[in-house]
């Protein structure tokens, strides 16, 4: 039987943080939680498949194996799956306590923080390497103005829950298990709401357009993430807001080649004037720029602008601009630069047969 890929199954991708796995998992665990989807299979087999998702990848051990050899690697350690809803309440009782807020009694709803956001940034080479201002707009749920995220029309339309008597929970038998499962009639909240708030329609949550201004610093690159604090989905029950996190995808340059904070760029030279020595013009990160390459320049040969590369992210100062020379033979010659080269290879005399690559090797 073929499986999923766990980061696909969690809508996330190599590289994610561990509140990302963390927030996923959440919004899929309660989108396809038993007591919300009764009697449907596949929202059961859909919340095995996260379940056992989250489990791998919050594991750092299991994680590390997963990300290397995949899910042959687990199989190989005797990992295998759930089997049985029951198996991902036994296992995971303490998270759902957490991601659902219901405790032992009480049924008090907690204050909960709001999930973390992810919004994925594609960045041009140059905007990269010097850094930019730039809108970004998402969608994020937001606490319900009117009905201030009571999801109710009025406080009074708030009431306890006649299933689990305001507890939040109720038992149920897993097999040899009896475990204490989120309320199905209100959702583990233990209060129920009697008429519910026209604007949210009792989600306690609205959709908010937001458009946001990210400042991008310099010397960012790919795989980097900008943290902007508690611009994340709404809290509840009064909880902060999660974050946001901006990660950044550089687009490769067609003349630049970046390592670090160094850039390179490969500039031909014919053999003239690689033997002779010239001015060229060379593209850098600021415009063109004139360098002198000496007479007798070999190929493969670097002169190094100091301090004209990509600036450091932390901290002054710039990695190098470094233009590397490019000797190329010519593949064919015309009749008169024939003659010359020739007529140039007779002033080297024998020596070229003495001091070229055979001399190299006996040496
Ligand atoms: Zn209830
Ligand atoms: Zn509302």
């Amino acid at each position: 039987m073929s499986k999923r890929d766990y980061y696909d199954v969690l809508g996330l991708q190599k590289g994610c943080t561990q509140a990302e796995i963390k927030s996923a998992y959440r919004k899929l665990a309660l989108k396809y939680h038993p007591d919300r989807n009764q009697g449907d299979k596949e929202a059961e087999d859909k919340f095995k498949e996260s379940s056992e998702a989250y489990e791998v990848l919050s594991d750092e051990g299991k994680k590390r194996i997963y990300d290397q050899y995949g899910h042959q690697g687990l199989s190989g350690q005797g990992f295998s799956g759930f089997q049985d809803v029951g198996d991902v309440f036994s296992s995971f009782g303490s998270i759902f306590e957490e991601f659902f807020g219901f405790q032992g009694g009480g049924g008090r709803s907690r204050a909960r923080r709001g999930a973390d956001l992810r919004y994925d940034l594609e960045l041009e080479f140059e905007q990269a390497v010097f850094g930019l201002e730039t809108e970004i707009e998402f969608d994020r749920a937001r606490s319900c103005d009117p009905c201030g995220g009571s999801g109710a029309a009025s406080s009074a339309d708030i009431k306890t829950c006649n299933t689990c008597g305001g507890s939040g929970q109720v038992r149920r038998n897993q097999g040899f298990f009896a475990v204490a499962v989120a309320c199905s009639a209100c959702g583990g909240e233990g209060k129920t709401i009697k008429v519910k708030c026209k604007t949210c329609k009792g989600e306690r949550y609205t959709t908010e357009h937001k458009k946001l201004t990210v400042k991008v610093p310099q010397g960012v690159d790919t795989g980097l993430r900008l943290r902007v604090q508690s611009e994340g989905e709404a809290g509840q029950g009064g909880g902060p807001s999660g974050d946001l996190y901006v990660i950044l995808h550089v687009k490769p340059s067609k003349v630049f080649t970046r390592d670090g904070n160094d850039i390179f760029i490969s500039v031909p030279l014919n053999i003239c004037q690689a033997a002779l020595g010239t001015d060229l013009e060379v593209e850098t990160l600021e415009g063109k720029k004139a360098i002198s390459v000496p007479a007798g320049t070999q190929h493969g040969h670097r002169i190094t602008l100091p301090s004209q590369g990509v600036p450091f992210l932390r901290g002054m100062g710039r990695g190098d601009f470094v233009v590397e020379v490019h000797v190329q033979i010519p593949k064919k010659l015309s009749k008169e630069q024939r003659e010359l080269m020739e007529k140039l290879s007779a002033t080297f005399g024998d020596s070229a047969k003495h001091s070229g690559f055979f001399q190299k090797i006996f040496e």
